[in-house]
């Protein structure tokens, strides 16, 4: 059976960086749950960030610029987080290879969860295509990632998985 990370702010886990959720009021992500299947992440929280904390963006490129020393992860403060993402990613690839998720429901746009876009760094929020840190490191280890919003996508690649 297909095993599935997840966004934990998808199941409307309070760990967004001002303290909220964001629930994906879904059948499939319930039944998903009822059957075992997700396994659920907040990667910046498995880096030691709080809640809440600033707003961060990724500057000088995407996640996976970050993840070959390019490009940094500040937060709206000016801090450099770069560590704490990293070490989230890294733990959260662990928790996918030890529980066997092979497909992951990552929330878009998030510096650590995005998949398809991202800001763009400035704080302004004007978005860019590209992937986040943990989506990006998942995607590089052959776990297939799809956005909050694919999930039609992810439920037939599910269909067709063992
Ligand atoms: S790191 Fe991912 S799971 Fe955690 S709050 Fe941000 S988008 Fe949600």
């Amino acid at each position: 059976m297909s095993r599935i990370l997840i966004s934990a702010c998808l199941l409307g886990r309070p760990v967004r960086y001002d303290g909220t959720g964001k629930r994906l009021a879904d059948p499939r992500v319930e039944r998903w749950h009822a059957e075992g299947r997700l396994v659920p992440i907040c990667p910046e929280l498995m880096g030691e960030l709080p809640v809440p904390r600033p707003a961060a963006e990724i500057v000088g490129g995407s996640g996976s610029d970050v993840l070959a020393g390019r490009a940094r992860v500040l937060a709206a403060t000016g801090e450099d987080v770069t560590a704490a993402f990293l070490i989230g990613a890294e733990v959260a690839l662990d928790l996918a290879r030890s529980t066997g998720c092979d497909h992951a429901l990552l929330i878009d746009r998030s510096p650590s969860c995005g998949s398809l876009s991202i800001y763009d760094g400035t704080f302004s929020g004007q978005q860019v295509p590209g992937a986040g840190v943990v989506a990006a490191l998942l995607a590089a280890h052959g776990i297939r990632v799809f956005a909050d919003h694919e999930i039609d996508r992810l439920a037939e690649a599910i269909a067709h998985s063992p």
